[in-house]
């Protein structure tokens, strides 16, 4: 019977899914409901105004970019509307890999001389 089993496990892994994304969200509401009871519901960008019917668009970000940095005081959130939310992390990308690639660009450059000087000596001989 292996369809059964296939079934067994499929339910297995939707539940630990399920699971994980349980606790995610558990974590998430309790940051999330804490800015909302501290905040107005307005967007700290394009401040659009939230209610209750529309408040799923409303985010809570971090400022510093850390999920797990949440002081009780709130001085790492700022509630977004999903549109800035979205843009404010493409910056914040934007930023963190195009340091990378710099970094990465100057190592290249640093080793590629001794690889010239090689070819140099080599057609010496
Ligand atoms: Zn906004
Ligand atoms: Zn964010």
């Amino acid at each position: 019977m292996t369809i059964k089993k296939t079934q067994i496990d499929a339910h297995k892994s939707a539940k630990i899914v399920s699971e994980a994304r349980k606790q995610q969200e558990l974590r998430d509401q309790s940051y999330r409901g804490q800015a909302l009871k501290m905040y107005p519901w307005i967007c700290g960008r394009c401040a659009r105004e939230f209610t209750h019917v529309n408040l799923s668009e409303l985010t809570v970000h971090h400022r510093n970019h850390n999920h797990d940095d949440n002081p009780p005081d709130g001085s790492n959130w700022e509630l977004l509307c999903l549109y800035c939310h979205d843009n404010e992390h493409q910056r914040y990308e934007e930023t963190r890999f195009g340091n990378a690639k710099a970094a990465a660009s100057n190592a290249t450059a640093g080793s590629h001389n001794p690889f010239a000087n090689l070819k140099d000596l080599m057609n010496k001989k």
